[in-house]
């Protein structure tokens, strides 16, 4: 039977990663990717500046000074955060100063306040000080020329700060994929909607949308289809001709009378790629393309939709976005307790990893489930050799 990893292969070989760039405002581009390396136009900070409330001065006039000895300075001028002092501090001559506020030039350190008599006219200074001791010099954190972000890199909170610190209210960012979701099913019904006898709620779909949406993809269509085959590949087929670069759907893969997927796909003339991997849950996904669009068909069971999503699409939404994030870690960890399983299937637990130990959920591991999911960080990997897990082995987890 295909296995995963060959099955992720074939499926990233039908994508490639999106050409199109466009210049966005930098408070809507979180989670964006970087289309250009932010390089510093100016030195940061631009101006040397104090970090602390207090008097600048020259150090080498504080020498000595003591509470019983103080240093006693004229108190020239003040400066702000914000401000600007025109004169230069000549010998004998201290500016009171605050946070963040320009070192005047000839001052080369600022003395705290509180090692001070807070004096006005003149003051007194209670300790010595090195020259640049309390003293941020210019381009302390960055120099102009310096590349701080480089093409390719995530827009999280650090880099869009340091975007906004050089200046910038835009930036130029990589092009989303253009994906569709689509749920299928008689008896899946869209949330907010009254629900009668033998009906579900459509969870697939919204779990699908919210795991695209934390990484800053939102679905351009989402939407639910009952189980009739001429219609689910009408709504394809728009989807393909309106150039949708993926599609994923949910429900109707297995060999049941309302699994429409085989038929959809012969309706649309789609290529086939794959049916049906080595994976439990989730065993009969299906892969097609149809125009230029990938289609990923996902188990309807709600866990095994989930496996299916994180194992095998999150590898396409790496190749069409060009962003590592969407890559699960991958780490050892030792079992903490027990689960049995037939040998001879790959089968991904939900389970919960700390401190490289890991638990699976003792709660409900059914396919249907979804409450196990929800305390789940990690899937367990139980491979076809293991007959289940048992306390202290060592597995692969893939941290979600
Ligand atoms: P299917 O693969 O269509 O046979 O569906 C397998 C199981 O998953 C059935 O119990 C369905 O009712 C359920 N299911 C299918 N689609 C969804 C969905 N969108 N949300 C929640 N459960 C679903
Ligand atoms: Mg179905």
């Amino acid at each position: 039977m295909l296995q995963i990893e060959e099955a992720v292969k074939q499926l990233q070989k039908q994508v490639t990663q999106k050409e199109h760039t466009e210049q966005m405002p930098l408070l809507e581009a979180a989670g964006r990717i970087l289309a250009e390396d932010a390089v510093a136009e100016k030195d940061q900070p631009p101006f040397p500046r104090s970090p602390l409330d207090g008097y600048a001065l020259r150090g080498e006039e504080t020498a000595g000074a003591s509470r019983e000895h103080p240093a006693i300075f004229r108190v020239t001028g003040k400066v702000c955060a914000g401000e600007w002092f025109p004169g230069r501090v000549q010998k004998g001559e201290a500016v009171r100063i605050m946070t963040g506020a320009p070192v005047p030039e000839g001052a080369d350190t600022v003395i705290r306040q509180e090692d001070t008599d807070y004096g006005e006219e003149t003051v007194q200074v209670f300790r010595a000080s090195a020259a640049f001791e309390n003293y941020c010099p210019q381009g302390e954190d960055y120099r102009t020329g310096t590349v701080l972000l480089k093409k390719g890199r995530r827009l999280d909170g650090a880099a869009t700060a340091i975007l906004a610190g050089m200046g910038r209210d835009s930036v130029r960012v990589y092009g989303l994929p253009r994906v569709a979701v689509i749920s299928t099913g008689d008896e899946v019904v869209p949330p907010g909607h009254p629900l009668e006898r033998g009906k579900i709620y459509d969870s697939n779909r919204y779990y699908l949308c919210a795991r695209m949406q934390e990484k800053g993809l939102r679905p351009e269509r989402s939407m639910h289809c009952r189980d009739n085959a001429a219609e689910l590949a009408g709504q394809i087929r728009e989807m393909c001709e309106e150039g949708m670069e993926l599609i994923v759907t949910t429900g109707g893969v297995s060999v049941g009378e309302k699994d429409i997927l085989h038929e959809t796909l012969e309706l649309l003339g789609a290529r086939r790629l794959f049916w049906r991997i080595d994976v439990k849950p989730g065993a009969p996904v299906m892969a097609a393309v149809c125009q230029n669009t990938l289609l990923i068909c996902l188990s309807g069971n709600p866990y095994g939709a989930a496996v299916n999503f994180e194992l095998l699409v999150r590898p396409v939404l790496e190749v069409l976005t060009g962003s590592r994030t969407w890559r699960l870690e991958k780490r050892q960890a030792v079992l903490q307790n027990d689960f049995r399983k037939k040998k001879g299937t790959r089968r991904f637990l939900r389970g919960r990893e700390e401190n490289g130990k890991v638990w699976v959920a003792a709660g409900n591991q059914a396919s249907g489930a979804l409450s196990s999911l929800a305390e789940s960080n990690c899937l367990v990997e139980i491979t076809k050799e293991m007959a289940g897990a048992t306390k202290g082995e060592t597995v692969w987890v893939y941290l979600l």
